[in-house]
């Protein structure tokens, strides 16, 4: 994951969108009890005010209070970055701090003079957090990703558009993966090629390329090593990243390395995965819970004995970030509803021999999921001079 401190790129919602987020935020601020609201520079910031500058250790902080005119306190030496940006044509008071001067003092006199319940953003820096609450006398810190995932949760129309935007981009990148995975290169030669690859189709960078060939596949946040690629390896490439609107792409896909012959193991493995996230992708709908979903992709492997192998949650919620809310888990009782959008990625790691995973983004639709990725979830067997080609039956 990036860093806080990298800029997001600017998100290019009309400003009504930011101005409507802002009143939800405060409405639900005041549900929850909390006074007021602060968020700190990374998506967050990004999804309220269009905009966000990392600004390191020095202190930037949206102010929502549950009741009254939202403001943004920023460096100083930070404050042309926002020209121009979406915030400046919200109602939002946009005041600056100093080198010399205390950023947290500073904030005080922006927050409402009776707020004792400060809710924090899940990515503000511990150091702002509770230096913030040393300067309000008696408050309370309390998290307010809860309540800031219940706006982020539900995408409008103009956030599917670039989901389905990432979606298709990696997935023409899933569609090379043949002109760079052959047996003789490196992981790390094969994992250049496809950031580099990840950028040419349209992401403003690569946020992760995982290539697990072999036994790495059995490790599900293996990244990339010199191990060298072999005849027959079966190779997890789970890729992704941001676009230039900030909306990430994550696909999987699962690969035969061509050039010898593929065990009956490999082949049942594969196809119990590709039944499981069928089955997990089949199970959206509105209405249904979260952990629902996870339950229909484990009950395939589970039934086929390699319950044990399958080690993750089924799926992540994406959007502004590649993991958030809601999270496909057992446990998570939390009801779909239409506009969420989250991976389905069920796998089987068997230590010391190979993984298979295969992940697509999906939104819940009126009555069922609409697929964010359409490359081919059918075995794709690569490396072979004759070219990629598909195994097995529909
Ligand atoms: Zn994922
Ligand atoms: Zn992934």
């Amino acid at each position: 994951m990036a860093p806080d401190t990298t800029d997001e790129p600017t998100a290019s919602a009309p400003v009504a969108t930011y101005t409507d987020r802002l009143t939800r935020l405060a409405e639900l601020a005041g549900v929850s009890g909390a006074d007021v609201v602060l968020i700190t520079p990374g998506p967050d910031l990004a999804y309220f005010i269009g905009h966000s500058i990392g600004s390191h250790e020095r202190l930037t902080c949206l102010v929502v209070p549950a009741a009254g005119r939202p403001s943004l306190l920023v460096p100083t030496l930070e404050r042309p970055g926002w020209s121009g940006s979406p915030a400046e044509e919200l109602d939002v008071a946009i005041g600056t701090w100093t080198d010399g001067e205390d950023p947290y003092a500073a904030l005080a006199e922006l927050l409402p003079a009776d707020a004792r319940v400060l809710s924090v953003d899940y990515h503000m820096p511990a150091v702002h957090a509770l230096n913030a609450q040393a300067i309000v006398p008696g408050s309370e810190l309390t998290l307010a990703g809860a309540t800031i995932a219940e706006l982020r949760m539900r995408k409008g129309a103009d956030e599917i558009g670039a989901l389905a935007a990432a979606g298709a981009a990696i997935d023409r990148v899933q569609r090379r993966i043949g002109e760079w995975l052959r047996p003789g290169r490196t992981e790390n030669e094969v994992a250049a090629d496809i950031g580099a690859a990840i950028v040419a189709e349209g992401h403003a960078r690569p946020d992760f390329v995982i290539v697990g060939s072999g036994p790495n596949g059995a490790s599900p946040h293996h990244e990339a090593s010199d191990r060298v690629i072999e005849p027959g390896d079966v190779v997890v490439i789970d890729i992704g990243g941001p676009m230039p609107s900030g909306y990430f792409s994550d696909c999987t896909r699962t690969y035969l390395v061509a050039g010898a012959a593929v065990p009956d193991r490999v082949r049942e493995v594969y196809e119990v995965v590709r039944r499981a996230q069928a089955a997990g992708v089949a199970a959206v709908r509105p209405g249904v819970t979260a952990e629902s979903i996870d339950a229909a992709s484990r009950t395939v492997i589970e039934s086929a004995g390699l319950g044990e192998y399958f080690i993750t949650r089924t799926g992540h919620g994406i959007g502004l970030e590649v993991h958030e809310h809601p999270y496909l888990v057992s446990g998570n009782t939390i009801t779909l509803e239409e506009g969420m959008a989250f991976s389905v990625e069920p796998g089987i790691y068997l230590p010391g021999e190979f993984g298979v995973r295969i992940e697509d983004i999906v939104v819940v639709g009126e009555s069922g999921a609409r697929l964010m990725n359409t490359a081919p979830t059918e075995l794709t067997v690569v490396g072979s001079p004759s070219g990629p080609s598909t195994e097995g039956a529909e």
